[in-house]
């Protein structure tokens, strides 16, 4: 009889970029090392994770029980994907109340596997609570990053010592992070901006970061040389270790939208366009799964494409003040006739809604990528070795930029933010910067392929050579497997 296989629990928090890094790494732990998974998230989300699971996947999903309406958010709504920007702190503060429930769901699990305990249970970092409950049943517990630990320190800081807005030069050193250098106020988001340490957003940071003060370890979606500084500064900070296992990618032409008929459609236009452009020709616009520039913002970013004369594929979506999941031509915000103009010289493809982000990437006729640099996105386009034009929105990308510009060469900035004014002007000069031969951009084309060879190496996982994210995650599964044999050893277990 084959033994038994050890099994993870898995439990990310309910927004696509954390849903998608946690379902990707499943899936590779599953597939390259041999463990089941159990899934845990609410209804909804499973049930839309149902469907962009690979056909061969065993990853076994459990519902935990949610119901929005009873934490003030609109029914219905179990995702930061079906939420406005300023109700998503609420989920966040809501998905506190999963903790008896998430409890529950774990005793079950021990029940039906006959008093057999999970190897380890992964969860989100804004669930570092799941640390107590795992330590109950004597299980292993990590978080994990799905961003590096770069820009996630510089978050921590200053969300740990806030307010900033009163110093008056509008830039800061941050005390615990210095390696991040200055700070400015815009690189903040605007509710951080706000923040004065006492309101509901500082009081739920600090409570995030109290619940993960007894995590075993953490997995970050990193490489362990780029992101040495984030990494070095968690591992003091909460004494634990931080492991560097990524990135941790999906193969294009999977995800979540995989098996989806307006996804299909999507990627065959993609793809069809893609292939009648000239190798490295083409611009990819797109802001993430949950971010959109104001309408001004558009206007001027419309017009910058025309004028740089460059190929482009742009996902579009409605601008702030409306709901970025609605139907929306945005003709209102573009420039007159400039879908059908772009359409007609076949230089422009407007994708509505979304794109099939890693094909697109992938294909050899993408010479640059115009992004929010939210984490997944940014190791998209590095995985390929396509710099990036940065226009960081919220959250950790604003650290994303700076890491990505300063320290490591692959990225310039051209915007900050949601409500900046930008002028169509800079955007073509910056467009021109990266996609012409200028020393910059051939500068930055280099590093992009360095950073490259340098994902490729460090998830190389074979017996003659291993690299160190493989090496990391086998130092992550030994520990779990380690303390569940200490576990074992205790009296009454
Ligand atoms: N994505 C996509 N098509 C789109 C928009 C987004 O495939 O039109 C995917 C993208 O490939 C990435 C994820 O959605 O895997 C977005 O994650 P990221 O961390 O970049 O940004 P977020 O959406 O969390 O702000």
């Amino acid at each position: 009889m084959e033994p038994r296989k050890e099994n993870i629990v898995m439990f990310p928090f309910m927004a696509q970029g954390h849903i998608i890094p946690f379902l990707t790494l499943a899936i590779e732990i599953e597939q390259k090392r041999g463990c089941t998974i159990t899934f845990v998230s609410t209804p909804l989300n499973i049930k839309r994770i149902k469907s962009s699971l690979p056909p061969n996947s065993s990853i076994q999903l459990l519902e935990i029980p949610f119901r929005s309406s009873d934490h003030g958010l609109p029914p219905d709504c179990e995702s930061t994907h079906d939420l406005p920007y300023h109700l998503i702190l609420k989920l966040v503060e809501a998905s506190r109340s999963l903790k008896p429930s998430f409890h529950k769901l774990v005793y079950d699990l021990v029940r039906k596997q006959h008093g057999r305990l999970p190897l380890c249970i992964i969860s989100d970092i804004f669930f570092g609570w799941c640390a107590d409950i795992s330590h109950e049943f004597g299980v292993f517990h990590a978080i994990f990053l799905p961003s590096c630990a770069f820009s996630s320190a510089c978050y921590y800081s200053i969300g740990m010592s806030l307010p900033h807005r009163n110093n008056e030069s509008k830039e800061f050193v941050l005390a615990d992070f210095p390696q991040a250098s200055r700070i400015h106020v815009t690189q903040m988001s605007e509710n951080l901006q706000g923040a004065d340490g006492k309101e509901s957003l500082s009081q739920t940071l600090r409570k995030l970061v109290q619940d993960c003060m007894s995590i075993d370890g953490a997995l970050v979606n990193s490489m362990a040389e780029l992101d040495e500084a984030g990494l070095t500064f968690f591992q003091k900070t909460f004494g634990k270790p931080f492991w560097p296992i990524g990135p941790v990618l999906l193969p294009p032409g999977t995800g979540s939208r995989a098996g989806n008929e307006a996804a299909v459609t999507a990627a065959k236009v993609c793809r069809n366009w893609l292939d009648t452009k000239p190798p490295n020709s083409v611009l990819y616009v797109s802001f993430g799964s949950q971010n959109t520039v104001s309408a001004s913002q558009m206007m001027h970013l419309a017009l910058a494409l025309e004028a740089s004369g460059k190929n482009f594929i742009w996902v579009v979506r409605p601008p702030t003040g409306f709901d970025i999941n609605s139907e929306f031509n945005g003709k209102e915000c573009l420039p007159e006739g400039f879908e059908d103009r772009n359409k007609a010289s076949r230089r422009g493809l407007l994708v509505h809604q979304w794109a099939p982000q890693m094909e697109i990437l992938s294909h050899k006729s993408t010479s640059a990528f115009l992004s929010h640099c939210g984490w997944n996105s940014v190791l998209e386009a590095l995985s390929y070795g396509v710099p990036i034009i940065g226009w960081p929105m919220a959250a950790e990308q604003f650290y994303n930029v700076k890491l990505l510009e300063e320290e490591i060469g692959v990225c310039l900035e051209v915007a900050r933010g949601r409500i900046s004014e930008v002028k169509s002007e800079d955007i073509v000069a910056k467009i021109d910067l990266v996609m012409n031969d200028s020393e910059k951009g051939k500068e930055m084309r280099k590093k992009a392929c360095e950073v490259r060879n340098i994902i490729n190496n460090s998830i190389a996982d074979k017996e003659v050579f291993k690299g160190v994210s493989a090496r990391a995650m086998d130092d992550f599964l030994n520990a779990a497997m380690l303390m569940r044999e200490q576990a074992k050893r205790i009296p009454g277990n």
